[in-house]
């Protein structure tokens, strides 16, 4: 569902991405993880094009990313995208956060867009708040409206770039229970985070990243029980 091929990039003389292959097929769950700065965010931001690459092709659902206009935004629409700041619009309601895009992007009809709205708030727990603004809610449920809208759009694949950690340890859970349950229901999924109960459960694979290059790839349980790198057993062993 998601190729990339040779994707490289630079800062100026920073190689933040090298010679990036992978792949992520439909339904699967990827778990991105590494040092900071080894360019975990860069790549994701890559997929969704918030950055542009110098090398390489990224391919989703077959089709290489558009460069700009109404293609590049239903592109946008396509691939979900949750970040470790919520990210909310402050002046709107809950609701108008999430049926936003529909309505726009979508071109869904309002009481269309709000039904599901409610829907998902619902099923993300947070129904009850859809007429409070986003700085009544806690970060927690924040960050589950977040999850919510970039779901109203039906996205083929979400991104989450460390969705957890910025929250309190006691809010931690009830975001990642939103995605493991999203997970189960087969969604495809790149998630980076540390999480490494989440990567266990609910990852099909683990891509370890280290300045700017991919050095590992295994399952979960091959990955955090017998690492080969001398990176990521050195990342482990400080995380673990
Ligand atoms: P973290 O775990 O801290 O979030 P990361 O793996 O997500 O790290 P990136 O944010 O992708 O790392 O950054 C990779 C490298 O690229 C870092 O050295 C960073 O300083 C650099 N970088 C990121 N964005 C830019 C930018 N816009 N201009 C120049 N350098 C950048
Ligand atoms: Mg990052």
């Amino acid at each position: 569902l998601v190729t990339l091929e040779g994707v490289q990039k630079w800062y100026g003389d920073l190689h933040v991405l090298q010679d990036i292959n992978l792949s992520i097929q439909r339904g699967e769950v990827l778990v991105v993880i590494g040092p900071s700065g080894s360019g975990k965010s860069t790549l994701c931001r890559t997929i969704n094009r918030l950055e542009t690459i110098d090398e390489g092709t990224i391919l989703v659902d077959g089709q290489p990313l558009p460069q700009e206009g109404k293609a590049l935004a239903a592109h946008r629409a396509d691939v979900g995208m949750v970040f470790q700041s919520f990210n909310l619009f402050a002046h709107k309601t809950i609701l108008e956060n999430v049926t936003l895009g529909p309505i726009k992007v979508r071109k869904q009809p309002k009481a269309e867009a709000e039904q599901k709205a409610k829907e998902l708030l619902d099923r993300v727990g947070v129904g009850h708040q859809a007429a409070k603004y986003p700085a009544q809610l806690s970060g927690g449920q924040q960050q589950r409206v977040a999850i919510a809208r970039a779901l109203a759009m039906d996205p083929k694949v979400m991104l989450f770039d460390e969705p957890t950690s910025a929250l309190d340890p006691e809010m931690i859970k009830e975001v990642l229970d939103v995605m493991v349950d999203l997970a189960e229901r087969g969604m495809t999924m790149i998630v980076v985070t540390h999480e490494m109960g989440f990567a266990r459960t609910a990852a099909n694979r683990v891509v370890f990243m280290a300045d700017g290059a991919i050095v590992e790839e295994a399952e979960p349980e091959t990955f955090f029980t017998n690492p080969q790198s001398d990176r990521a057993k050195d990342f482990l062993g400080k995380i673990l």
